[in-house]
């Protein structure tokens, strides 16, 4: 018999796949399976259109077998078949001609690319095998053919035996190394994990033989091997099952069978979709953030699977980061199969997908805000952080798509409300909504910057999370309301206390232009406050940075120390300003004491530290003399 040679491409792509260090070995099962399910598709859609053709369920499956001691395992289908020049011009060619020709040399040595990129198909047999047999009789036809290849030297082809149509291939199994367990492609636990895991979805039967143990009949404790003809896979995923008939505790296990999480979903969403592309989803919002969330070793992505094979276990650019925390699979018939990372993210079908999983994730989350306050409360809780970076990363662009997502505590409620919430609120004189930044909401609670707009019956919402006001300034306003701290030095409130401050201001110009001169290089500036009530002093600050970022900031490794330019706010109502007044004027030892003291105190009230405590408490004890 002739051994006929490869097509020189064939055979480069071969030599690479034989000699490849391809870790995911794992995947050729996949490839002749998804093969075979193709071949029954091909009699299928025969039947629907020739009515001579009458397809019989029950008549087309997919089998794997294995045989340890040949070292076998062998793949059958009852699919189309094909002939000796199918064999020849399928078998014996690479399809997409000249893929491997733009490729250098150091890019084709790992093989990663070619088998990623280009998928070798059947070829990936070649991983894992020393020799691989079809034996394949097509469609319509009387005469079967042997196909046989030991790899990159050739392969023969001759005619032979076959009852049934379809195709049978049979593998030799390479000897196990010590980099590579090749046996246990041979044990039936492997086999059928892998058909699990890979191929559970295959719309046709895939049959193993299962052994099992049975107490043998009419013996006490005797047992015996029985073998029995299983179907491993589940054929009809959850996402192509249609939505009325599924419970909420399908979509619960098949969250556990897939380990999305140890958690229960906390909403789960069922997408079908047809247009410019049409796929099909069941996505999942955990209840709670898992354990690496806010960590960089979190991965996120979606399962993708094209027409029910799975292509990617964690396809990352399915999900926005800061939608990283959903799970769930992804499945489109306008995808390729075989697919790699890199040409995956330019694939303008992917990104309709994506773009369409965002806003339904988005839609989701924001009706589950509308009706299920609790539970989004409880999503919040989990999540929000991950969202409120989202507002700050990329410079803001995502904002549309946010803003109506993020939620703060309020001083008038006491919980959490969203924007749009505040902004319904709001009375109508109200130019700003108001912030405040503090460690928790009981510090925010007596910070004495929120005393005059809370006393304007204004609502305050209180930023607790270092990246609260980052995000903020991204989102600059809301409903053309301009979002202000109540630290920031330009508060304008309209209170009759502004005009007022303003008089006092000019009285006692000397007085504060003193104090600025003992607190030189600390402060940018001392005026008369007009946000006090009850407090002598308080720090607010001037420009783009506050004082709770300047904390932040100085938390970050970076070579220069952060400073926010802080002014030092004097309620001059309160009974402190008029001692300040009387050592201002008969002793400036003693008003040097207070200006410190006052200026300690503000840094305190605001929590920051304090530069020389032994200093200070210095300085108290000499006031106690
Ligand atoms: P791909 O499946 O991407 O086309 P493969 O190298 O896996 O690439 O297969 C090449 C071709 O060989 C297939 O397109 C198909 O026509 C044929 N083929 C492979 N396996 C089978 C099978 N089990 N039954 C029928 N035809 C097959």
């Amino acid at each position: 018999m002739q051994t006929k040679q490869f097509q020189a491409e064939t055979k480069r792509l071969l030599e690479i796949v034989i000699n490849s260090i391809y870790t995911n070995k794992d995947i050729f099962l996949r490839e002749l399976i998804s093969n075979a399910s193709d071949a029954i598709d091909k009699v299928y859609y025969k039947a629907l259109t020739d009515n001579s053709i009458v397809f019989n369920q029950d008549d087309y499956y997919i089998k794997v077998n294995a045989d340890k001691e040949k070292r076998q395992l062998i793949v059958t289908d009852t699919g189309i078949g094909m002939t000796a020049e199918e064999l020849e011009e399928q078998i014996g060619t690479i399809a997409k001609s000249g893929s491997l020709s733009f490729k250098s040399e150091n890019e084709l040595k790992d093989g990663y690319d070619i088998i990623g990129q280009f998928g070798v198909g059947f070829y990936s047999a070649f991983m894992v095998s020393d020799e691989v047999t079809i034996i394949s009789k097509a469609f319509g036809s009387d005469q079967a053919h042997r196909w046989q290849s030991q790899g990159a030297d050739g392969y023969t082809i001759e005619p032979c035996e076959k009852e049934e149509t379809g195709t049978q291939i049979i593998l030799t199994i390479k000897e196990s190394t010590e980099d590579d367990d090749y046996d246990q492609y041979l044990e039936e636990y492997k086999l059928r994990s892998l058909i699990k895991k890979y191929s559970d979805f295959i719309r046709y039967p895939i049959k193993m033989d299962i052994t099992r143990s049975q107490k043998k009949e009419g013996t006490k404790d005797e047992y015996e091997e029985v073998v029995e003809e299983q179907t491993i896979n589940s054929m009809v995923p959850i996402w192509k099952k249609n939505k009325n008939e599924l419970k909420y505790e399908d979509y619960q296990e098949f969250y556990f069978e897939k380990h999305f999480g140890f958690d229960k979903p906390l909403r789960h969403m069922h997408i079908t979709t047809e247009g410019t592309v049409s796929y099909k989803a069941v996505l999942f919002v955990p209840e709670k953030a898992p354990y690496d969330f806010y960590t960089k070793e979190y991965e996120k992505g979606l399962e993708l699977y094209s027409n029910g094979v799975l292509i990617m276990d964690k396809c990352p650019d399915l999900l926005p980061d800061y939608f990283s925390f959903v799970k769930g699979v992804v499945d489109s018939e306008d995808l390729s199969l075989n697919i790699s990372r890199e040409v995956l993210q330019q694939d303008r079908q992917l990104k309709v997908i994506a773009k369409s999983i965002k806003s339904k994730i988005q839609k989701e989350l924001l009706d589950t805000l509308e009706h299920e306050r609790e539970a989004y409360e409880t999503f919040y809780k989990a999540f929000g952080r991950q969202l409120k970076y989202g507002l700050y990363s990329d410079f803001g662009t995502h904002r549309d798509d946010l803003q109506d997502l993020i939620l703060f505590h309020s001083s008038k409620e006491n919980k959490l409300v969203s924007l749009a919430e505040y902004a319904e609120g709001m009375p109508e004189d109200q130019k700003a909504i108001y912030y405040a930044t503090g460690d928790s909401i009981d510090r925010i609670e007596k910070m004495p910057q929120t005393e005059m707009v809370k006393e304007k019956g204004y609502e305050i919402l209180y930023f607790t999370d270092d990246v609260d006001e980052f995000a903020i300034k991204m989102l600059r306003e809301y409903k053309e309301k301009e979002f202000k701290s109540v630290s920031s030095s330009d508060l304008d409130l309209d209170t009759e206390a502004s005009e007022e401050s303003e008089e006092t201001e000019k009285e006692n110009k000397d007085l504060f232009t003193q104090m600025k001169e003992v607190l030189a290089g600390q402060i940018k500036e001392v005026r008369a406050s007009k946000r006090l009530k009850h407090h002598p002093v308080c720090l607010v600050n001037e420009g783009d940075i506050s004082i709770e970022m300047e904390k932040v900031l100085n938390t970050m490794p970076q070579e220069e120390e952060v400073k926010a330019d802080k002014v030092l706010e004097v309620n001059t109502h309160h009974e402190v300003f008029t001692s300040l007044q009387q050592a201002f004027q008969n002793d400036q030892e003693k008003f040097k004491l207070y200006t410190e003291i006052l200026y300690q105190q503000a840094r305190l009230i605001e929590g920051l530290s304090v530069d020389d405590p032994v200093d200070l408490t210095n300085k108290m004890c000499q006031l106690m003399k």
